[in-house]
């Protein structure tokens, strides 16, 4: 079911029940600021979604409240995995879903990481 990505952070939601490992992940990065672990269902052969540490809801809540030090560790763990992962030569797709008409499911911002194969111009 899409969320209102207005609504303020629940900390009952999927990725936050990641964060504090009560459900378990496939590990891709993990920093001070950041997390990274396989999608559950991937769409491609590398589909890798990358989360802050802090609770916000979407890209609009991380960009308006977040740290310059916790977005510039965002905006760099997303590079490095693609790079450490080797999709910088074939290209990859970033996603992130932002509230309803964008089908955004789980509260916590997230960022889709999709390789290693051609993408076509839409994965939807
Ligand atoms: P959204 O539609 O952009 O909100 O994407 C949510 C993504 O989270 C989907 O691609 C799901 O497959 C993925 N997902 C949901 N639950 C889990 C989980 O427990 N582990 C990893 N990925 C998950």
């Amino acid at each position: 079911m899409p969320i209102d990505a207005t609504q303020p952070y629940d900390d009952s939601n999927i990725f936050a029940r990641i964060l504090r490992g009560e459900i378990p992940s496939t590990k891709a990065y993990e920093d001070e600021h950041v997390l990274a672990f396989n999608d559950i269902n991937a769409l491609a052969p590398t589909h890798i979604l990358v989360i802050p540490k802090g609770s916000y809801v979407s890209w609009d809540d991380f960009s308006e409240r977040g740290s310059d030090q916790e977005i510039g560790a965002f905006v760099r763990a997303v590079g490095k995995i693609a790079r450490d992962r080797g999709l910088v030569g074939s290209g990859y797709r970033l996603l992130a879903n932002v509230g309803p008409d964008s089908g955004q499911e789980v509260p916590h911002l997230h960022v889709h990481i999709f390789g290693g194969k051609p993408l076509g111009p839409m994965l939807t």
